[in-house]
């Protein structure tokens, strides 16, 4: 009952978006009526920040351009839903022939995979998605040897486990411009590219923004990130994502108001059955939502996805 009560709440809550839409041109407020306890049915109004930038506005390298860390956004916060505009409907191959895509961004053996991994062979050349400048370039622990590409609209696009670096910090660089060669440096299991894509500090799906299909589209010119697209917990390395895109203000708030999954953390003496019974989900499940085998032995800490 408390669940056909809330999912009422959600949907009335949602038609309330419009109305508020044009005082407010960074954030959207949603009267949400809702039910407390101690007080009965109210009103609760909650905002939900939207960040939105031109590309032409942004000066990029005027915000952490730290050439020295391969993440120098460590000690803030991005909020989301965010606004991102390209000025292309393409972009530049990585790799000099078809990708194929070993790994995908999402839950991983128990752990957040956040880029896409494409195999190569060591030695192949690899080139900037997209134009930008150059903002790190050096070993990184993990990585191995890494570029990291500020592009124009903020986004920035990290090549990991090279071979070769062949750029330095604050070169400027085209689409498709070289930048070093693929490898297996840093913590990798064979010869591959991981790409990340992230927006001060916060990795994005790559398969929300790009099509890595042999057509090599930017799915859209302007689109909205929510959540869920910065989240590996809500994808599994193992599984294609069905990608639905955000393109107005008012669909990414109401997609910034869905459940998020809830992360279980193992303790003393759990078992992945026992898991399963205590969260209502059948074994298999929680296996395949996590990519782990139900054989799969399980360490304390480890992080389990419980709802996608
Ligand atoms: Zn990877």
């Amino acid at each position: 009952m408390k669940y056909i009560f809330f999912s009422i709440v959600f949907f009335c809550g949602s038609l309330c978006i419009d109305a508020q839409n044009n005082s407010l041109p960074n954030s959207l407020k949603i009267e949400l009526p809702t039910y407390k306890l101690n007080l009965g049915p109210i009103i609760e109004t909650i905002e939900i920040p939207l960040v939105s930038k031109k590309a032409s506005e942004i000066d990029i390298k005027s915000d952490h351009w730290d050439t020295t860390l391969h993440n120098p956004y460590v000690d803030t916060v991005q909020q989301f839903p965010l606004e991102l505009n390209f000025t292309d409907s393409t972009y530049a191959s990585p790799v000099p022939h078809t990708k194929v895509v070993t790994s995908r961004y999402g839950w991983r053996r128990g752990r957040a995979h956040n880029g896409i991994d494409i195999d190569l062979v060591t030695g192949d050349s690899v080139v900037s998605i997209l134009s930008g400048i150059v903002r790190f370039a050096k070993y990184a622990n993990g990585f191995g040897n890494t570029v990291v590409v500020r592009h124009y609209n903020g986004l920035e696009s990290t090549y990991a486990h090279l071979s070769h670096i062949g750029v330095k910090a604050n070169d400027t660089l085209v689409r498709g411009q070289y930048i070093g060669k693929g490898g297996n440096t840093g913590n990798s299991r064979g010869s591959h590219l991981h790409l990340e894509l992230s927006y001060k500090g916060e990795q994005i799906h790559p398969e929300y923004l790009f099509d890595f299909s042999s057509k090599n589209a930017i799915r859209s010119e302007q689109v909205w990130v929510t959540q869920k697209w910065t989240h590996a917990r809500y994808h599994n390395s193992r599984k294609v994502s069905t990608v639905k895109l955000i393109k107005s203000a008012d669909e990414a708030a109401l997609a910034s108001l869905a459940r998020q999954p809830k992360l279980y953390v193992v303790q003393k003496g759990d078992t992945l059955y026992a898991i399963s019974r205590r969260n209502n989900m059948s074994l298999s499940r929680l296996c395949e939502t996590n990519a782990i085998k139900q054989s799969s032995p399980l360490k304390i800490g480890q992080k389990l996805v419980l709802e996608l």
